[in-house]
């Protein structure tokens, strides 16, 4: 059965009449209705004063309000005073699906005409929109407003609360958190990371073991780079959000932080991630050029070898046939011997200042992320109008805008890390640091163990993409040697 809420407003104002003669009347008029429609109710009613503004039934109704599916009430056109937020309460009952009836006759918001839509501004015209964000769980967001920790009464990890509940550094448990984040940097797995902080004897404040999802978590946390974050929910949504940077001292810097948030982005699928210890220089570095998927290196009993790929996407199957690693390896690693001389050449512009060509790159970087922003934003304008238009369901619409919302944050996190390191380019000890650190591991990169190899390999390869040119089949290993296709996408 579907479900409406009834909501009945009297203003005192009115004396002709009973105030609670006509309420009743109202009221007996309203649920006549909901019986007309077969609808089970909830009834809103409040009588207001002229000088009291606030409505608390309205308000708790409308923080419900993806729980009906209509709202009844008498007239619509009877309040009429301007008001700024009649637009937001229009959209927030066409996104939530909710018809109005009245004894009078039914409007549904998203077919109607201008002119209904203007009457129902006019029924909304007293309601104060500001009111709802003081009156529910202002005092929370009010002091995170402020950069106050009061989402909850523990401090994170790493912090905690002085006497105005301000986040300050612990620094005994601080190291276990940059450990992460320099982990992760390096590419290791949540996973690695927690065993490697159960033999540090690093435990929790309770001093449990730190799992795998803690690290997860404490890794995507912004609180790390000093921010508070905080927001209120209405049923599972969020209604209001509040984001404070430099509220506290950072244990992360936010650069820092930004760059862990890319890595962790560009390895959803925790395929680049270790699982174990890398037995192979080009361990989770080789992707298949023809599909995309990851390509797996197996010892088949005399070599090690590069699986033949087998992914299916629908109907199409990548059989890329697979090819001794070895040789690869030896490809890839000639490759990377010669980057020597790049960095040589790019330590030798940092040292005389030159940046010109970095910047230009970060400037190509930024100029395509704000395209990518500008088609994301896009999207989401033409979600709302087809939500308008009825094209798509309320849940379709919520999951959509999320997902787009999503992306959007992504990109903006990215557009931030380049500008911060844009803002660096004059500051480049660091850099410079780094680049004398490959040059010197380039020069004994042969007698690297494996896995340190690997690590190195994945701070300035993204991914090698390979493909053997030849279809999998039942003699793969006898057929035509092909030119086989080797190409390294560097960070
Ligand atoms: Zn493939």
């Amino acid at each position: 059965m579907a479900l409406a809420a009834i909501y009945l407003r009297l203003s005192r104002n009115e004396q002709e009449l009973d105030i609670d003669e006509i309420l009743n009347s109202h009221r007996n008029a309203l649920i006549k209705l909901a019986k007309q429609h077969k609808l089970t109710y909830d009834l809103y009613q409040e009588i207001s004063s002229g000088v009291n503004t606030e409505r608390p039934q309205l308000n708790l109704l409308l923080s419900k309000l993806d729980q009906y599916d209509h709202l009844l009430v008498m007239d619509i056109d009877r309040i009429s005073r301007e008001n700024a937020y009649a637009e937001q309460i229009k959209q927030m009952l066409i996104l939530n699906d909710v018809k109005i009836l009245t004894p009078s006759g039914a409007i549904d918001l998203s077919q109607e005409s201008n002119e209904m839509l203007f009457s129902f501004q006019a029924m909304m015209a007293n309601f104060e929109y500001k009111q709802i964000r003081k009156r529910l769980g202002r005092g929370r967001l009010a002091a995170a407003e402020q950069g106050r920790w009061t989402m909850s009464n523990k401090a994170p990890l790493g912090y905690e609360k002085d006497k105005n509940q301000r986040l300050i550094i612990v620094e005994e448990e601080a190291k276990i958190i940059r450990h992460i984040f320099q982990k992760t940097l390096e590419r290791v797995s949540a996973n690695e990371i927690a065993r490697q902080l159960d033999t540090l004897g690093w435990r929790s404040r309770s001093g449990k073991v730190l799992t795998t999802s803690h690290i997860s978590s404490a890794r995507k946390n912004v609180v790390y780079r000093g921010v508070v974050q905080a927001c209120r929910r209405v049923n599972n949504r969020i209604v209001d959000e509040v984001f404070v940077e430099d509220a506290h001292e950072a244990i992360i810097p936010k650069q820092q932080w930004l760059e862990v948030q890319k890595i962790l982005e560009e390895n959803k699928d925790k395929k680049f991630f270790d699982k174990k210890k890398a037995n192979r220089r080009l361990q989770n570095l080789i992707y298949c050029n023809c599909c995309g998927r990851k390509r797996y290196i197996q010892y088949d009993g005399k070599q090690d070898f590069i699986k033949s790929c087998s992914y299916k996407i629908s109907n199409n199957t990548c059989k890329d046939r697979g090819h001794k690693y070895l040789p690869v390896e030896d490809y890839v690693l000639q490759k990377v011997k010669r980057r020597k001389e790049e960095f040589e050449t790019a330590l030798q512009k940092l040292k005389s200042l030159d940046t010109t060509d970095v910047e230009n790159q970060f400037s190509i970087q930024r100029e395509s992320l704000v395209k990518q922003l500008e088609k994301f934003e896009r999207r989401e304008r033409n979600l709302k109008e087809m939500r308008m238009d009825g094209e798509i369901s309320k849940t379709e619409f919520v999951e959509m805008k999320e997902e787009n919302g999503e992306q959007i944050k992504q990109i903006l996190q990215q557009i931030e890390l380049i500008e911060i390191q844009r803002e660096n380019l004059s500051n480049t000890d660091e850099e410079q640091e780094r680049l004398e650190y490959n040059i010197q591991t380039l020069d004994k990169l042969d007698e690297l163990e494996p896995e340190d190899c690997n690590t190195f390999l994945k701070t300035f390869i993204k991914k090698i993409h390979f493909s053997s040119n030849a279809i999998a089949n039942h003699n793969t290993r006898n057929g035509e040697e092909q030119e086989v296709t080797i190409e390294i996408a560097w960070l």
